[in-house]
């Protein structure tokens, strides 16, 4: 069934009014019409079979009927990415999403290319790779903060698990090791990390160092990998779906 995200509250009768663009697609994409029905999620009521009660020139008017899934949190995993070239960006964006990231954060880091980023068009990705991969929440995307104000602030009770391309330990056993809990991957720029970013990273109490094999790989693929052996070591990879 169609699964869109309203950030609107979810409660038995409630009234929902999708953007023009979801409007759209609902009637002239998906061809729905009054009374056929679609499922809804907004992050925090779970996820609720809805019924248009209306098509109007400004768009559709949609009715919660019931909620047929409780809100499940995703694994407490962040992924930090430097600012990377657009399209490498969305990709990153798009498969964290898919992959289970919590939340997304751009880093600048030394090597970091300037450019101008679309943050909206960043969520707008979130926001369809969520609806399409059935999870009930959609991730933020946090505005870029510099690697130093990021590392100042670090709240020490997440680990952060720093994907070194100069090398480190193999990533599964090292995460086992570091054991559960909440989590960030910080991945660097197309240039690397400077030795003096690397030297402050591996000093840090709350670093975890890890290698994610023998290839360089690029940013964007290094963050679905470094997510993918994340889930599979100690995310929600372990349990049965
Ligand atoms: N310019 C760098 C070089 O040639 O060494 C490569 C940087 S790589 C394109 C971008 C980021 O992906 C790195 O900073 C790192 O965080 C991550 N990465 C890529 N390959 C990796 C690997 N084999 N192990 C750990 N991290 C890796």
């Amino acid at each position: 069934m169609i699964r869109i995200y309203i950030p609107q509250p979810l409660s038995p009768g409630a009234a929902l009014a999708p953007t023009l663009d979801q409007s759209r697609y609902l009637t002239q994409v998906m061809r729905l019409r009054a009374d056929d029905e679609l499922l809804v999620f907004n992050s925090h009521d779970g996820e609720w079979r809805c019924t248009i009660a209306e098509v109007l020139k400004k768009g559709v008017v949609l009715k919660a009927e019931e909620r047929v899934r409780d809100q499940i949190s995703p694994p407490d995993v962040h992924l930090l990415i430097a600012v990377v070239k657009k399209s490498a960006l969305e990709f990153a964006v798009e498969k964290a999403t898919e992959l289970g990231a919590a939340r997304i954060g751009l880093v600048q880091t030394a090597r970091t290319q300037p450019q101008h980023l679309r943050l909206d068009r960043l969520d707008a990705i979130a926001e369809e790779s969520a609806e399409q991969t059935g999870r009930m929440d959609v991730p933020p995307v946090d505005a870029p903060v510099k690697l130093d104000a990021l590392l100042d602030g670090w709240d020490p009770s997440r680990r952060l698990m720093f994907c070194d391309e100069t090398g480190g330990p193999p990533a599964i056993p090292t995460l086992r090791e570091a054991g559960e809990g909440p989590w960030a991957i910080l991945i660097g720029p197309e240039g690397g990390f400077t030795p003096e970013e690397g030297e402050r990273l591996r000093g840090l109490p709350f670093t975890t160092v890890v290698s994610l094999g023998p290839r360089i790989l690029r940013a964007d693929t290094a963050a679905t990998t470094a997510l993918t052996l994340w889930q599979a070591a100690i995310g929600d990879w372990e349990r049965e779906a």
